[in-house]
């Protein structure tokens, strides 16, 4: 992954460290542009840095979906609230400026399209199957199920499922990316590709 990228992703806002950041750069470099590579839950860019220094070098396209009002974690009186990115006129989160400002940064405008909107929506219309999926949107019981029960049909044979913030021990993290981690692999759909942190990258094996 180009330097600039790494320092660019390093300096964005977000919960993405970096060493689980440079395992998805690996997944999409590995998997081939197959097809297109989606991200559930843009935020500020972060992790889109990271899928797009990999997307830019193999010739792929990412698109990335986020209705830039924040999860239920990121509203006011949560911990992953951020005050600056509230919009001042009208009190609500906007994390789209801050998005485009980070992908305008690196170059990354023509290789990564954002899609604002709700993920659940946006997949009634999508077709195209994906050679890599993320899913990092709300983590939340109803949200996160939606992505996967939405978005993990869209991967194809052979292509890759990522899913941030999984933790096996409740002590660590809230439950909903872990269920729908196992939920994965209990498709016998999905097998474990690559562990880092809590990133799990699931390799699609049946439809
Ligand atoms: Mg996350």
């Amino acid at each position: 992954m180009r330097t600039e990228h790494q320092k660019a992703a390093q300096s964005c806002r977000g919960f993405m460290p970096h060493e689980e950041g440079m395992a998805l750069y690996r997944a999409v470099a590995e998997v081939g542009a197959k097809g297109p590579i989606i991200e559930v839950g843009s935020y500020c860019g972060k992790s889109t840095i990271y899928l797009g220094s990999a997307a830019l070098e193999i010739g792929a396209t990412v698109f990335t979906i986020d209705h830039h009002r924040g999860s239920e974690e990121m509203q006011k009186g949560w911990d992953h609230h951020d005050s600056s990115l509230v919009d001042t006129e009208t009190g609500r989160m906007d994390s789209l400026p801050e998005l485009r400002k980070n992908l305008e940064n690196v170059g990354m405008e023509s290789t990564v399209v954002a899609i604002v909107g709700d993920a659940l929506t946006v997949s009634y219309f999508w077709e195209t199957p994906c050679s890599l999926v993320f899913i990092d949107g709300g983590h939340g019981p109803i949200p996160a199920h939606a992505d996967f029960d939405s978005w993990a049909p869209k991967v194809c044979i052979g292509g890759l499922l990522a899913i941030h913030d999984v933790f096996p021990d409740p002590e660590d993290g809230g439950r909903p990316p872990y269920e729908i981690y196992l939920k994965a692999l209990d498709s016998q759909r999905f097998i474990d590709y690559a562990a880092v942190g809590s990133l799990r990258i699931l390799k699609k094996i049946d439809v």
